[in-house]
C-alpha cells in the first residue's frame, strides 16, 4: 500500500501528464486559484515537445519543445507546480483521489488525466536494435549524411522525413498503404527529390549486422515477395496508443482511449480527462489545448459543488 509523502497537503487538482492539454488545464485551474500539481513521468511536452516543427497551433511558430517551455513557464507563473513522477495508479476514495506518483500516494480532490499517447510499436523482429527509433528530434543528428528508412504513412511519418532531412542526404518512406497524410504534406513531398515514397509495402523484419541494423526487410502487399532495403537507421512512426494503462478499467473503450462525457468528466465523479488519450480526440495540439481549458472549467465546478 502506498504512503502519503509525496504531498501531504489534499491536492484541489492533480494533472497527470505534460503535453498541451496538460499544462493548459493547469493555467486554467492554477488562474481559479485551485491549488494544482501536474506530474509528468518522463520530459516536459510529451509527443508534441518531440515535434521538430509546430505549424499550425495558431500564433505560434517553432518547435514543440519552445511551445510547451512557453506553457510551463505560463503555468507556474499563476502557481502550478511541476514534479517529474509517474503514475501508476488511481483510487477513488470517499471524497478525494488518492494517486500512486512513483510508488507514493499523492491526495486530490480532483484530477485531470491528460496522459496523451505513446508511439505504436510493429513488434517485429529486430526492433529494440540500435538504429531503430522513434524520434527523429532525439535521433535526427546520429544520421548526418546518410540514408534512412521511415516507417509508416501518416501525418508523423511525413512531417519527420522532412525534419530528418536536416542530417540525412535522403529518406526512403515505406508505407503499407496509401499515404495518408494531408494534402499540404502530399505538394511538398512531390516537390522533395530527396525523399522517396514506396507504397504497397509491409514492413517484416529488422536484419542486424554485427549487433547494428543494417537493413529492413518488407514484404510487398501484391505479390508477397520480399524486398530488403539496405539502412543504418530505420524511424519508425505508426500511429499512437493511449497512454492510459495505469487507469480504471471503468473509465476506458476497448482501444485503452478515455470515455469522456461532453463536459470531459468521466464516468467516476471528480475525474476528467482531456486531449489524446480521449476517446474521440483529434489527435491536435490546439485541440488539446482547448479540451485541456474545458476540463480545468469542469473540474472548478465539481470543486465548487463538492466544497462546503
Ligand atoms: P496515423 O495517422 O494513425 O498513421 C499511421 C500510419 O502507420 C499509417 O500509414 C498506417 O498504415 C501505418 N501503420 C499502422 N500500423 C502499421 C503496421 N503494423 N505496419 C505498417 N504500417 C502501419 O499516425 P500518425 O501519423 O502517428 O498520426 C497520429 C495522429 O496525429 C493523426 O491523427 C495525425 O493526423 C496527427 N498528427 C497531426 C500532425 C499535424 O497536424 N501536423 C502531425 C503528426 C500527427 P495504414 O494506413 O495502412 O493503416
Amino acid at each position: 500500500m502506498p504512503v502519503p509523502t509525496k504531498s501531504a497537503k489534499l491536492l484541489d487538482v492533480a494533472v497527470i501528464g505534460s503535453g498541451p492539454a496538460a499544462f493548459t488545464a493547469a493555467i486554467y485551474a492554477a488562474r481559479e486559484n485551485l491549488s494544482v500539481r501536474l506530474y509528468e513521468r518522463e520530459s516536459i511536452g510529451g509527443l508534441t515537445g518531440i515535434i521538430s516543427k509546430i505549424e499550425n497551433f495558431p500564433g505560434f511558430a517553432g518547435t514543440g519543445a519552445q511551445l510547451m517551455q512557453f506553457m510551463r513557464t505560463q503555468a507556474e507563473s499563476f502557481g502550478a507546480k511541476v514534479e517529474y513522477g509517474e503514475c501508476t495508479a488511481v483510487a477513488k476514495a470517499k471524497d478525494h483521489f488518492a494517486l500512486t506518483i512513483d510508488e507514493e500516494s499523492v491526495l486530490a480532490r480532483s484530477v485531470i488525466v491528460a496522459t496523451g499517447t505513446v508511439r505504436r510499436k510493429l513488434g517485429l523482429p529486430g526492433e529494440d536494435l540500435p538504429g531503430v527509433s522513434y524520434c527523429a528530434t532525439c535521433d535526427g543528428p546520429l544520421v548526418a549524411g546518410k540514408k534512412v528508412i521511415v516507417i509508416g504513412g501518416g501525418n508523423s511519418a511525413v512531417q519527420e522525413s522532412f525534419f530528418l532531412l536536416k542530417y540525412a542526404s535522403g529518406v526512403t518512406i515505406l508505407s503499407r498503404s496509401a499515404l495518408r497524410c494531408s494534402d499540404v504534406l502530399k505538394a511538398r513531398l512531390a516537390a522533395e527529390p530527396r525523399i522517396t515514397v514506396i507504397t504497397g509495402i509491409e514492413p517484416w523484419e529488422f536484419v542486424a549486422r554485427s549487433g547494428k541494423l543494417a537493413s529492413v526487410k518488407g514484404r510487398l502487399k501484391e505479390s508477397g515477395a520480399t524486398k530488403s532495403f539496405s539502412a543504418h537507421f530505420a524511424f519508425v512512426f505508426v500511429g499512437m496508443v493511449p497512454a492510459t494503462g495505469f487507469l480504471p478499467s471503468e473509465i476506458l473503450a476497448s482501444d485503452g482511449s478515455v470515455e469522456t462525457k461532453p463536459d470531459f468528466s468521466t464516468r467516476i465523479p471528480g475525474l476528467f480527462a482531456a486531449g489524446d488519450c480521449r476517446m474521440g480526440s483529434v489527435k491536435q495540439a490546439v485541440v488539446a489545448a482547448g479540451e485541456g481549458a474545458s476540463a480545468a472549467i469542469s473540474a472548478s465546478k465539481y470543486l465548487s459543488a463538492h466544497l462546503c
